[in-house]
């Protein structure tokens, strides 16, 4: 039996929530789902967007199944999602971008998983106005050796694990020498470590038009905070949509699944929403669980319905009559 802290989230997140947690029960996988509060949602119960009911639920489990979290305004939390990475240590954020045969898009064969490093570069959280007319500001990239290094350690690994080909570093180090020189110096060092991987370097901007002119050229790509940020949205772009895409955040003894996109408020409460992130991160979460085996039927389970395309929410298929709850139903009678 796994124990799993449940954050359901707010917005879509409780409806897209159910469906995943209904498709991984499917699998037969014994999971007791210990439900906590975190957002909105915990800030209307008790007060604040993490309660430490919360914290002690993923204290003891190390793993989190969350959906999208709204960012409460004035709160005196920058972000949730930025505190929890911070808190565990979650260093690599994970999120893969995979062609579906039943999506049309403009590219056939895409699949790339951008690795990302998750706790510093640019989203360290320093930044000031340097005048008191506040007409400048300041905000500080943090790199260090010991984090490049485990991000860029984790994309080799996860690239021999996964019988991947290549890695490929994003960089800017023509521009910013230091903090960006010392991420490429230290993935080049790394890179020599593992002769079995293909390793290429690319400056971001270049990456970002190659990315968009030939995306197979890609297969495992590493890279600081914010470009990883930006570069995962280019890839979900390319495979049809934010609403496709998991990601994982992993840390040496913590892990914590959700989907890219964030509590859509525009179509909550509307059956709309698409809960094909979630479920694929659930996918992620039963791989981390040891669960291989169930990870893989929930894929399956998940290509068949959308391949299918007729129990599909409206934004793969606008002619759908079928919603969220429709959709799940029939990727969980599907999983075999
Ligand atoms: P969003 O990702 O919620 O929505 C962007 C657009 O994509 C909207 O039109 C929405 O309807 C659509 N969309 C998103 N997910 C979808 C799905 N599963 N199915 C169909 N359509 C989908 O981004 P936003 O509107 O900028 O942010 C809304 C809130 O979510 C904000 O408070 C933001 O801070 C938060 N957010 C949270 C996370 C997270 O918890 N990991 C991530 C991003 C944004």
């Amino acid at each position: 039996m796994h124990v799993v802290t449940l954050i359901k989230g707010d917005g879509i997140g409780p409806s897209i929530m159910d469906e995943a947690v209904k498709v991984i029960n499917a699998t037969g996988v014994k999971i007791e789902w210990e439900e906590a509060y975190a957002g909105m949602s915990a800030f209307e119960k008790f007060g604040t967007p993490l309660p430490e009911e919360t914290m002690a639920s993923f204290d003891k489990t190390r793993v989190a199944f969350k959906g999208p979290l709204t960012t409460v305004v004035g709160s005196g939390f920058r972000s949730i999602n930025v505190a929890l990475r911070q808190q565990y240590d979650l260093y690599a954020n994970v999120r893969p971008a995979k062609s579906w045969a039943g999506i049309k898009t403009r590219y056939e064969d895409v699949d790339i998983v951008i690795v990302r490093e998750n706790t510093e570069g640019l989203y360290v959280g320093l930044e000031h106005y340097l005048s008191p007319k506040k007409d400048i500001a300041e905000s500080l990239a943090v790199v260090t050796r010991t984090a490049s290094e485990r991000i860029v350690e984790y994309a080799f690994q996860y690239a021999r694990d996964n019988n991947r080909k290549k890695v490929t570093v994003c960089h800017k180090a023509n521009i910013l020498k230091f903090s960006q020189g010392l991420f490429l110096d230290v993935a080049r060092e790394v890179a020599a470590r593992y002769p079995d991987i293909a390793f290429d370097e690319k400056i971001v901007d270049a990456a970002c038009m190659h990315m968009v002119m030939k995306p197979e050229q890609f297969d495992v790509v590493v890279t600081t905070n914010m470009f990883g940020d930006i570069l995962s949205d280019l890839t979900a772009g390319l495979v049809g949509g934010l609403g496709l895409i998991p990601g994982a955040n992993i840390g040496a003894d913590a892990a914590l699944f959700e989907a890219v996109h964030g509590s859509a408020p525009d179509i909550a409460g509307k059956n709309l929403a698409n809960p094909i992130a979630v479920i694929m991160a659930g996918a992620m979460m039963l791989n981390h669980l040891g669960e291989a085996e169930a990870a893989e039927k929930v894929v399956k389970a998940v290509e068949k319905v959308v391949n299918e395309g007729i129990y599909v929410t409206p934004d793969l298929n606008p002619d759908s009559k079928y919603g969220t709850i429709e959709m799940g139903n029939a990727i969980a009678a599907a999983v075999e």
